[in-house]
């Protein structure tokens, strides 16, 4: 889940529903602020988009040449840290559709500043 923050309580409404109809999870977390989950698991899809460029499944950085040749799907950092990765994986995962979805929103709102803050 990844928080917003948005400079004008007024546009709240129209986020939150502009949101749940790209199908996240919304939670209001005050007037200004809202938490914003994706109710689903990482689209494989768009994870195989990020190996063709032989970028790291996990984190979204370049794979080292030399383990992208070995077939790994994952940079050497998120390798060492194997325990760590479903939950790491699903917020980096999570950042970016909403971010994606904010782009499209700020298209439509163009008045309105909204904030990702963590
Ligand atoms: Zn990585």
């Amino acid at each position: 889940m990844v928080r917003l923050k948005l400079h004008d309580p007024s546009v709240a409404p129209e986020l939150v529903s502009f949101l749940r109809r790209c199908q996240c999870e919304v939670r209001h977390l005050g007037p200004t602020m809202v938490g914003v989950g994706v109710g689903h698991p990482v689209d494989p899809e768009a994870a195989a988009h990020r190996l063709q460029d032989g970028r790291c499944y996990c984190c979204g950085e370049q794979i080292e040449l030399v383990l992208f040749r070995l077939g790994s799907p994952r940079c050497h950092d998120c390798r060492e840290s194997s325990a760590a990765i479903p939950a790491r994986a699903n917020e980096t995962w999570t950042r970016m559709e909403v971010e994606s979805y904010l782009r499209i929103w700020r298209v439509r709102n163009p008045g309105a500043h909204v904030e990702l803050v963590a």
